[in-house]
């Protein structure tokens, strides 16, 4: 950044750094972290992923320690990232941009609702100080991530 800038100008600069029009969320210091549940349908045990903000922005206001459920749109490296994950995509069928993203058993293929993972009590996600949250490994991103979702905060 150069230094003598007016003020207005360095404003405008750290707007453009942390607000994108494609993505709501934005995030240097992102991990993926993974825990086991069982297929609500099928009942086999499966994987399942939720991202989680450790430093970021939400719609340009900095924000700490946020999970990111519903997530409806990924940047290149954040879906380079996932690859690693190809349970976790958009659910099939739901055309536009609003297609959010889920976690699927690999078994039957259904999705398993981001709602029960992370809004319920006992929810794998619901909150990281549970005793359940033990069985959780964490994934550390590289790099600058941008995303789209519903961002959450612990209970
Ligand atoms: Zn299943």
């Amino acid at each position: 950044m150069i230094l003598g800038c007016e003020e207005r100008n360095l404003e405008n600069q750290t707007k453009l750094l942390t607000v994108d029009p494609d993505y709501r969320i934005l995030s240097d210091e992102a991990v993926l972290v993974s825990g086991r549940v069982l297929c609500w349908n099928c009942r086999a045990a499966i994987e399942v992923i939720c991202l989680y903000c450790q430093t970021g922005f939400v719609d340009g206001e900095a924000t700490l320690d946020f999970s990111v459920s519903n997530v409806t749109a990924v940047d290149e490296s954040l879906r380079l990232q996932l690859a690693r994950w190809p349970n976790f995509h958009p659910l099939r069928g739901r055309s536009g941009s609003n297609a959010g993203f889920a976690n699927h058993c690999p078994s039957c293929d259904k999705p398993q609702d981001d709602f029960y993972l992370h809004c319920q009590p006992g929810g794998i996600f619901f909150s990281f100080q549970d005793p359940v949250a033990q069985e959780l490994r964490i994934h550390a991103l590289q790099g600058l991530i941008r995303c789209s979702g519903d961002e959450g905060f612990e209970p």
